[in-house]
Parts: C-alpha cells; sequence; structure tokens
C-alpha cells in the first residue's frame, strides 16, 4: 500500500482490455499488444504518466471489444517497460498498483479513455487464528498444486510464503494459478481481503478435486499402455522359447503364409480385420492346441472364399440359344422362357429379378439346363439339394464353438465354385423341411432374397458374404409344397416329361453319344438299334424324364467297355433279340392295357411328381349294409372324390335310369388297384362316378377312353392340373380319347401337335357330357 502513495492516480486513464489474463494489484507481468487501439493505450500512457487501467474482456475471442464487453473492474497499472517487436506489436512490462472500477467511457477511438473512481479495501488489522489457518491453508493447497504438476512460476511458493496480508497473498495466488477468466475476475471483484482469500481457497479446492481426476485419467491411460507393452514384451519372449524349443521357423512361416494369403485374397476390409485378428491369436497360440487348428480351419476358409475373384460374364443371347439346342433336344418354350430371362439380365446387368425354378419330374433335365446356362454365359456351376434339409445349420452352418463346426452348404458351394458369381442350383426346394432345428426355409429365404443377400451371414464366418452376384436356380417335382414365401420369388418353369418318340431321339442323339464318351467307346464300337432303345424306353424303364433309359445306357456301355478290353475287335451291335444278354429279363411289361371293355372299371389319369400316370379305378356293387367300402392306394383327397360322386348319383338317380330304391341296401366298392407310386388328388372324380355309375347301371366303359376331372356334388367337372403330364401317360398307354375339363381347354396349346394327332380331347362342362361320351346318348 504504502508504494501506492507514490502515485498520483489520475481520475482519467487510457484503458487495455486485456483477454486471457486477469491483472491484479502488486503483481508484475509481461503483455504482448498487438490491436491498434491497444497499442495506442499503451503509447498514449507513455507520453504521460505510465499509468494505464488494464481489464479483462467477457469475450475472449472479441477483436474490437466494446466498452459493454471489457469488465468494469479493474487494475490501474505502471508500464515499466516496453519493446517494439519487428512484427508491429510491442512488448511491455506491467506493474499492477490500484483496483478501480471504470464509471463512464469518455472517448473510443482510437484509444479508449475511462474516467475511474479506485477501489479503497478496508484495512485488516489484526490477524485473527481463522485468518492465519486460511492464509497457511492456501499457501499449503499451493504448494499441492505444483506438486500435482500444475505450471507455475517456479520460484512463486517461496514469493506466497514472505506475504503476510491475506488480501495479497489471495491476488498473487489467484495470478499464478492460470484459473479462467470468470473464475479470476471473482477473486479480483471481491473487495473484502479475507473474504477474497476465503473465495480462493474454495477455488483452490476444486482446482486440487480436478488435478485429482485428471490424474486418475492419465494414470489409466499408462496402465493401458503399459499393457499393451507387456503383451509386445511377453509376445518377444514367447518368440524366444519358441526359438529355444526349435518351433519358430516352421509356425512364422506358416503364420506369414497365412498372412500373404490374407492379403492376396482382397477381402472386405472388416473381413480383412478379422482374419488379421485371427492370425495373431494363431501366432500366440501353441501348435499343438486343439483350438489353434481351429483358428487356422477358420483362416483358410476366409482365405480361400472368392471374395473378390468372379468370372467375366459375356452375356451373347445368339450363343446362348446355340449352347441350349446343343445340349437339349426339344424343350423349345422352356429354351425360350430361358433366353427371354438371360435377356432381361443382359439389359439390367444385375441379378435382381425372380429365381426361375424348374418344376418338373425327375430326368427330365433340369439340372443338365443350369448347367448349360452356366455354360452359355461364362458363369461355373455348383449344386447342392435341399430334399430332407431340416437344420439351419446345413445353409448358415455352425458357430466356431462347436469343434469340427464348418460353414452352412452356401458358402461351401462357393468355395467350391472359387467365384463369386456362379450358377448357383438348388434342387428339391419343394422338399425342404422344418423342425426344432430352424426353419430352413426361412433362411433360404435371406440367400435368395436381393435386398438381404448382398450381406448373407454365415454362422461360421460370422462376417458377411455377398451374394448378390451369384445366379440362383431353383428345381422342383412339384409346386404344391413349395413354401409360400419362396415360391413368390420363383419364375416357374414347367418341364413335363417325353414322349416316347421323344426319349428315342433323345438317347440317340445326347445320351448313347454320352455314355460312349464316358466308357471310353465310339460308334464304330457299340450301336443301339431303335428298335431295341425302344424296348428300353418301354420294358426297362417307365419314367417320365431320362434317367433311368440313361442309367441302362450306361450299363450297356459298361459291358461292351469290357468286352472291348478283353480283346473284343468287332463292333457291339445291340438288337431287341440280345437285349437280355445286357440288361436282364424285362423290367415292366408293356403298359396293361385293358383287353375289353369291362363293367365298373374306369380309366383315370393321375399326376404324380413322377409325372403322370393311368388310374384304373374298379366299382363293384351288390346288396349289402355297408355304403360305402373303399380299398386300394387312395389319399384322402381320393376318399372324398368317391363320396362326392357318389352324392352326386343318388340325387340324380332318375336322371341317370337308376332306381332310388336300389339305394336302400347297396354296398357299394370302390378300389384303386396298387400302383408303384401313391397317388391322390381331385381329379379322379369323374373316373369314379364312370366307373360306380358303370356298376350299377351295368353298362361297360369303353376302355379307349381315359378321363381327368374333378366333380361337384351337382355334377359339374372342374379344372385339374398337370394336363401335359397326363397327357404323355395317356399316349404311353395308347389311348386314342382323352376328357378333360372345358377349363382346361386353353392349355391345350402346350401339347405338341404329334400328340394331338394320336389323341382326341374331349372337353367337358358336368357329368352330362361324360356320361354321353362314355355310354352314348340314348343309352343314358
Ligand atoms: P433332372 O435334374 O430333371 O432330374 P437331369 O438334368 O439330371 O434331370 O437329366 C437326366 C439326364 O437326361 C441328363 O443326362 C440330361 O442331360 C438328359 N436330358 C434331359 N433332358 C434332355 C433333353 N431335352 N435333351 C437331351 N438330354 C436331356
Amino acid at each position: 500500500m504504502t508504494d501506492l502513495e507514490k502515485f498520483d492516480v489520475p481520475d482519467i486513464i487510457p484503458v487495455l482490455p486485456v483477454r486471457d489474463m486477469v491483472m491484479y494489484p502488486s503483481v508484475i507481468l509481461p503483455l504482448f499488444v498487438g490491436r491498434d487501439m491497444s497499442i495506442n493505450a499503451v503509447e498514449k500512457s507513455l507520453s504521460r504518466d505510465r499509468l494505464i487501467f488494464v481489464a479483462s474482456q467477457k469475450d475472449l475471442t472479441d477483436e474490437d471489444p466494446l466498452p459493454s464487453r471489457i469488465y468494469s473492474i479493474g487494475v490501474v497499472s505502471q508500464i515499466m517497460r516496453m519493446l517494439r517487436l519487428p512484427d508491429g506489436r510491442v512488448k511491455v512490462l506491467i506493474q499492477g498498483i490500484k483496483k478501480a472500477r471504470i464509471e463512464e467511457y469518455v472517448q473510443e477511438t482510437p484509444t479508449f479513455l475511462a474516467r475511474i473512481s479506485t477501489i479503497e479495501e478496508p484495512v485488516i488489522t489484526e490477524i485473527t487464528l481463522e485468518i492465519e489457518a486460511l492464509m497457511r491453508y492456501v499457501k499449503e493447497e499451493m504448494e499441492k498444486v505444483v506438486s500435482m504438476g500444475r505450471m507455475v512460476p517456479p520460484d512463486i511458493l517461496m514469493v506466497l510464503d514472505t506475504i503476510d496480508e491475506p488480501g495479497r497473498l489471495a491476488d498473487v495466488a489467484a495470478a499464478n494459478l492460470g484459473l479462467t477468466v470468470d473464475n479470476a475476475q471473482e477473486v479480483l471483484e471481491i473487495v473484502d481481503p479475507v473474504k477474497r482469500l476465503r473465495r480462493l481457497s474454495e477455488i483452490l479446492g476444486k482446482e486440487i478435486e480436478l488435478l485429482n481426476v485428471q490424474a486418475k485419467i492419465l494414470s489409466q491411460a499408462k496402465e493401458e499402455m503399459s499393457k499393451s507393452q507387456r503383451e509386445y514384451f511377453l509376445r518377444e519372449q514367447m518368440k524366444a522359447i519358441r526359438t529355444e524349443l526349435g518351433e519358430s521357423d516352421e509356425r512364422s512361416e506358416d503364420v506369414e503364409d497365412l498372412k500373404k494369403r490374407i492379403k492376396k485374397a482382397k477381402m472386405p476390409k472388416d473381413v480383412e480385420k478379422e482374419a488379421n485378428k485371427q492370425l495373431e491369436r494363431l501366432d500366440m497360440m501353441h501348435p499343438d492346441a486343439i483350438e489353434s487348428t481351429m483358428v487356422r480351419t477358420y483362416i483358410e476358409w476366409l482365405v480361400e472364399l472368392p471374395w473378390s475373384v468372379s468370372t467375366n460374364d459375356s452375356i451373347d443371347i445368339k450363343q446362348a440359344r446355340e449352347i441350349l439346342d446343343e445340349d437339349h433336344y426339344n424343350l423349345d418354350k422352356v429354351k425360350e422362357r430361358i433366353l427371354e430371362f438371360l435377356s432381361v439380365l443382359k439389359l439390367k446387368g444385375e441379378i435382381k429379378g425372380p429365381i426361375l425354378c424348374f418344376v418338373g419330374p425327375p430326368g427330365v433335365g433340369k439340372t443338365s439346363l443350369g448347367k448349360s446356362i452356366a455354360r452359355a454365359i461364362g458363369k461355373k456351376f455348383v449344386r447342392i439339394s435341399l430334399g430332407g434339409m431340416k437344420d439351419e445349420a446345413e445353409i448358415r452352418g455352425h458357430r466356431r464353438t462347436y469343434v469340427g463346426s464348418m460353414p452352412g452348404r452356401i458358402i461351401q458351394s462357393i468355395k467350391q465354385a472359387g467365384t463369386n458369381n456362379p450358377v448357383f442350383m438348388m434342387d428339391e426346394i419343394d422338399k425342404i423341411g422344418n423342425d426344432f432345428r430352424g426353419d430352413p426355409a426361412s433362411a433360404l429365404l435371406e440367400v435368395l432374397d436381393p435386398e438381404q443377400n448382398n450381406a448373407f451371414s454365415d454362422h461360421y464366418l460370422n462376417v458377411p458374404f455377398d451374394l448378390s452376384k451369384v445366379m440362383f436356380i431353383t428345381t422342383a417335382n412339384r409346386i404344391d409344397t413349395i413354401p409360400s414365401a419362396l415360391k413368390d420369388r420363383m419364375e416357374v418353369i414347367n418341364i413335363a416329361g417325353y414322349t416316347e418318340k421323344e426319349k428315342l431321339q433323345i438317347a440317340k442323339k445326347y445320351l448313347v453319344p454320352k455314355q460312349l464318351k464316358e466308357n471310353g467307346l465310339n460308334e464304330k464300337r457299340l450301336e443301339i438299334a431303335d428298335h431295341a432303345m425302344e424296348k428300353i424306353i418301354q420294358e426297362y424303364t417307365r419314367e417320365a424324364g431320362l434317367r433311368n433309359l440313361e442309367r441302362e445306357i450306361a450299363a450297356i456301355s459298361r459291358k461292351v467297355a469290357r468286352k472291348v478290353a478283353e480283346g473284343n475287335r468287332k463292333k457291339v451291335m445291340i438288337t431287341v433279340k440280345g437285349l437280355h444278354n445286357y440288361l436282364g429279363p424285362s423290367r415292366y411289361l408293356p403298359e396293361s392295357q385293358l383287353e375289353k371293355d369291362l363293367l365298373g372299371v374306369a380309366t383315370g389319369l393321375a399326376w404324380t411328381e413322377f409325372g403322370g400316370d393311368t388310374l384304373y379305378v374298379e366299382a363293384s356293387c351288390r346288396k349289402g349294409k355297408k355304403d360305402l367300402l373303399l380299398t386300394g392306394n387312395m389319399g384322402d383327397v381320393m376318399k372324398e372324390s368317391v363320396q362326392a360322386a357318389l352324392t352326386y348319383i343318388k340325387s340324380r338317380a332318375d336322371k341317370l335310369g337308376i332306381k332310388k330304391e336300389i339305394f336302400n341296401d347297396l354296398e357299394m366298392h370302390v378300389h384303386v388297384p396298387q400302383g408303384a407310386i401313391p397317388k391322390d388328388g381331385p381329379s379322379a372324380g369323374i373316373t369314379m362316378a364312370v366307373a360306380m355309375i358303370s356298376a350299377i347301371t351295368r353298362r361297360s366303359v369303353n376302355r379307349n377312353i381315359a378321363m381327368t376331372g374333378e366333380i361337384t356334388l351337382t355334377g359339374r367337372v372342374l379344372a385339374i392340373g398337370g394336363l401335359k403330364e397326363k397327357t404323355l401317360a395317356a399316349l404311353r398307354n395308347r389311348m386314342e380319347k382323352v376328357i378333360i375339363p372345358q377349363e382346361n381347354i386353353h392349355e391345350l396349346v402346350e401339347i405338341p401337335s404329334y400328340v394331338k394327332k394320336k389323341i382326341t380331347f374331349l372337353p367337358v362342362k358336368n357329368m352330362n357330357e361324360v356320361l354321353e361320351i362314355i355310354f352314348g346318348k340314348k343309352r343314358r
């Protein structure tokens, strides 16, 4: 205080606004002054009494603070020294003299001039115990702050030690603590020295708490760091131990090799990260540990998947047509649809449309069409069968926690394909099951859904694989058992089966050359005469497709191959007569045709997943108690059709020329002889009705007419499915006429014309028309 009396503090004084700091009385500070206004203030002060009013800005980002943005309480200070810097700024050393308040600004440019009034502090006359304690506390806490690493001028503790005035102590401590401007200003503004010191002690306490927390965070970070250092150290040690044990070379070579392969596989970033992580784990494990094998297998899977290997697809529609023709006889409609599909694919450039689904009996060429498609557009071909698949894990794989777990069939096949854009055929999609182990169909849905399959997740891989470039094709024997959510995604292409004539052609042009080649023969070694081939088709196979036929041809070829190998030099000619030497006795007699028209026997046509078939319905009646007796090869739906047919007959008895009383004690027996394949469906309805009416009215049924159609209680005839397959079966059985529901008439365009030449189709709307055809008009 005494020093200050030397100064005559003027009323009006230049103002120096400062940022980021607060000036206190009796403190000496260097300041850099850059702003024009501030330099003017300094110059003005120097030209007068070297006194200047230092006040803090409220906002340190303010370049040109208005008076209202400058705290009004500040410190009258003296400029002790001034130095001009080359960049235009000036450096001043100032000493705080006296606290004062700005009363008003009297000038704002080129520099602030303000009228001030000094602030007088109450004089402390006695240092009480409390003040003493407070001062000691502040000094100790300041020591703590310094010991905790807060940057303060090095000799400040010594300076503080010599201060015995509470107000000054508060000022000097506050000036050196590096407080925020708000806090520092708050301290400055407290006039009472003891209160000021108390407030400072509180702020100090908080600062220490803060420093404590900071220290904790720092030590955690350090711990992290030392952990990884430790790991590094241990790893180095392990390397050393391995080298001692003589393991190192082999193992590190192995790891190095895998590392290279990971790089080469060009995986997506996340996958590569995972692969490297696993590789690190592997590197640390003992090579003989089971886990080590598991991790290794996993990495092998990752590096072997075609993450970025694809074939260059070139869809040339003309060439595709040629290849399809080269591999398949006829099937014109199917080929057309495949070519349309490929054309769309070519134009759109992405596989996002529906999925092709070939539906038809076994051996009609579904698989080989898939192969042809792949060949035609230069893609790889892979195939899995979904038949009987019940466990979702078969599609998605098992988690790696199992020993011996593997990726699912999808990822396995992709690896087998070696490219990420193959043609992927899924067979028997109609035979997919589900049980407690999950629903493979829903997993499959994810595989086939273009919205989801770009990130297909296999449980084993645990990283997504992009299936969006894969061209999926499915096959099925029947359509009604395909889960409907899957069916919605499919574009169904039906392949019905082949006639005997077609089979002969296919055998000659495709199957025989193929089998000759596969058995190391050629046409100079073996020839199968047409008649012999026809006999094979009729008596050694009974199928809509060509599987067994091909098998029989293969059997003959093998036998001939053996003969050739044993030295036979002559060409072997297979004739009808010699056939049994190669294939044994006939397996099927020609389809048994009825020798004459019979009472109560009607010929129906059935559809099964193996193709069409004939179906003889026998009915017989006698007096008895039981209304209806059903035996033979009948499914539930078929049994219901018999009931419906009988109800119809009863209700129309008079029109049919049947006495009503007959039904009082009529026992009707309907029987469907056991065929190889169980049959069911409503389409035998009219056949049942015809057989029963024939039995009751004792009029025989024309054996050359086959029929198919569902019957209603009122005698209407409803549409049926599988017309093409049924027609082929009728042809095989040498039927001349086929009764079909009127509603199916539009499907006749699909029947080849040479079939239509042999079979007359008789469309009907109701039972009257059926009976007219079967029994003739006048006799009804
Ligand atoms: P699916 O997959 O329908 O059961 P495949 O594709 O296995 O039937 O066909 C059985 C055999 O018949 C294959 O050797 C196939 O090449 C042959 N094949 C089927 N349809 C034809 C056809 N239209 N032309 C030539 N060969 C055919």
